[in-house]
């Protein structure tokens, strides 16, 4: 930890998203640090708080006992002030479709480092553009804070698509005193290739033509790509998504319908990310690469390798030293493999 004096973050930090003010929630409620921020999602079309980032900024609040001033719609500064972090069962409701899986990262660190068990349930949008889905979360993040030490269970009962929400799941969370190091070099061999598509109150044909493409592009036999009618998701919605599983990760890359965009283009999209990983050697993708980084610091550190880092990543290493002594090296390998390594 660096203090616990008031900080000063500046939102349109690299990247200028919502990242800053996510990382900087966590590690105040992780830390006792109050920080102030200004300049709220700088870049981005429309700057400012929107639902997610205000329910994440009172998700902490509640969970830590906290204050938060600025903590309004639209508002481009933010002073927080951490109490402290009480484990229990919790309920936060985005009350649009705003992603509630960036809800449950922003609370995670605290929660998981806590001591004593917490249930926590969420309701709005699990399957979000650029976001994680709930699946990614539970297939692709989640096995490896168990092997960090942290007991996490999570409990999908209804999907939430842009723009109805309504989706609802729980999150148990088993916290750890110390978490482990984290060593991802190597992904080892592919274990399964598979595709799924997904479609709420739409034809189903929109899935089939999504996992055409998305079979033809990466040869995923028949038998492996499977449409999904999903009858109690409160909206329209559509996603399509390719797992990759090797021995030791499963990646999954997704595609989001909308409208206006064919499914051709959203299979082919989505295949091509698969893709690039497939024929890298990396070992995890780049969206799992920013969302390491944070347990890796607070725990033993370790390393991974990963495909060029994303303008989130680095802003994200920025962000988290602004907070927590934690040294992070990127390095260019061979054929397009980076590697990171968090020293802890
Ligand atoms: P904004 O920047 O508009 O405030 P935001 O708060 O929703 O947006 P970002 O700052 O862009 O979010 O962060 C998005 C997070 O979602 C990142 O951690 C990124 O890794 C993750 N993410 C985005 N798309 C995917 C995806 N397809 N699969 C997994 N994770 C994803």
């Amino acid at each position: 930890m660096k203090t616990t004096e008031m900080i000063t973050i500046d939102g349109s930090l690299g990247e200028g998203g919502g990242q800053v003010l996510r990382t900087s929630l966590s590690l105040s409620m992780v830390t006792g640090t109050p920080f102030t921020i200004e300049n709220i999602r700088a870049n981005r079309p429309k700057p400012g708080l929107m639902r997610q980032h205000l329910t994440c900024v009172k998700a902490a609040a509640e969970i830590c006992g906290g204050q938060a001033s600025g903590a309004e719609l639209g508002s481009n500064a933010l002073t927080f002030v951490p109490g402290t972090v009480r484990a229990g069962s919790y309920k936060f409701e985005i009350g649009t479709a705003g992603s509630t899986t960036l809800v449950a990262q922003t609370i995670l660190p605290a929660m998981m480092l806590n001591g004593e068990p917490s249930l926590i349930e969420l309701e709005g949008g699990t399957h979000n553009m650029q976001c994680p889905p709930y699946d990614f979360l539970e297939q692709c993040f989640f096995p490896h804070l168990r092997a960090m030490g942290v007991g996490i269970d999570a409990q999908l009962y209804r999907r939430g698509f842009f723009p109805a929400g309504g989706g609802r799941w729980t999150l148990k969370i088993e916290p750890t005193m110390a978490l482990k190091p984290l060593e991802l070099m190597d992904r080892g061999d592919q274990t399964r290739l598979s595709a799924e598509a997904v479609v709420s109150q739409l034809p189903k044909s929109i899935a089939s033509r999504e996992l055409k493409v998305i079979g033809k592009t990466l040869d995923i036999p028949y038998e492996a790509l499977v449409v999904a009618e999903d009858t109690s998701s409160i909206g329209p919605g559509n996603i399509a998504q390719v797992k990759a599983e090797y021995e030791h990760h499963t990646e999954i890359f997704s595609g989001f319908g909308k409208m206006g965009v064919s499914a051709e283009n959203i299979g082919k999209n989505t295949a091509k990310a698969a893709k690039r990983f497939i024929n890298s050697e990396a070992a995890v993708g780049p969206y799992l690469a920013d969302q390491l980084l944070l347990p890796m610091a607070l725990g033993g550190g370790g390393k991974f390798t990963t495909q060029r880092p994303s303008l989130h990543t680095t802003t994200n290493i920025e962000t988290i030293k602004a907070f927590w002594d934690v040294d992070v090296v990127l390095e260019e390998g061979e054929k397009g493999v980076w590697t990171v390594e968090v020293k802890a």
